[in-house]
């Protein structure tokens, strides 16, 4: 599947927020946007005025670089999204937010959200007890993700559960920590995110 390569920096410092997508350095203050906080480019520091469809780009373009996702791929979820009951934004954050590789995340099991994707692609990871390496695999309620047995012994895994053991797992996530194991008990709520995402500006710019 496509990924974007390019320095991911500049795209926290063009929605002028963290992103969270270099594990370790984004908590230190080696972080761009803590030295150089406005946009990339020749004009990133002119304040030109922001049109409505500018702020609903941007909450999408927020939305879709803090899942690590491309456009078509972020366009296919709304499209779901829009088909499935209830609210689209919330049903939209709700798919985002189910795919493996943000569980693996939440979990604590890597230090970023890409770091979580190329775990996941490979191979460290079991849901029902079958390897799955595909980040976008969609969890569902009374699956378990599991750390492989064979991954359990190295170093990254302990390091990184260590590192995040202040992050508490989302509710839809009953993690045992001992079997390096988590239940999935429900399906994410919008209050369950932890990403500061207008969902309804994204909705509006889509509807257009
Ligand atoms: Fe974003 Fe992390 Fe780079 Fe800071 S260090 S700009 S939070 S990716």
């Amino acid at each position: 599947m496509a990924r974007y390569t390019d320095a991911v920096c500049r795209l926290c410092r063009r929605e002028a927020q963290k992103l969270f997508l270099k594990g370790d350095r984004c908590y230190t203050d080696k972080c761009a946007i803590g030295r150089r906080g406005y946009a990339p480019g020749q004009h990133g520091q002119s304040r030109a005025k922001v049109s409505e469809y500018g702020t609903q780009l941007r909450e999408k373009q927020k939305a879709k670089r803090y899942y690590g996702l491309l456009e078509k791929q972020f366009r296919g979820y709304f499209d779901i999204a829009s088909r499935m009951k209830g609210q689209t934004g919330e049903n939209l954050l709700s798919l985002l937010e189910s795919r493996l590789d943000n569980a693996v995340y939440r979990l604590g099991f890597a230090m970023s959200r890409p770091e979580a994707r190329q775990l996941v692609n490979h191979g460290h990871f079991t849901v029902n007890g079958r390897k799955v390496n595909i980040p976008s695999f969609l969890l569902k309620p009374g699956q378990t993700i599991a750390l492989k047995e064979k991954s359990r012994a190295l170093e990254k895994f302990k390091g990184s559960l260590e590192a995040n053991a202040s992050r508490t797992p989302p509710k839809w996530l009953e993690f045992d920590r001992e079997n390096y194991a988590a239940k999935v008990t429900g399906t994410p709520q919008k209050e369950d995110i932890d990403l500061p995402i207008e969902e309804h500006l994204i909705v509006e710019l889509y509807s257009k």
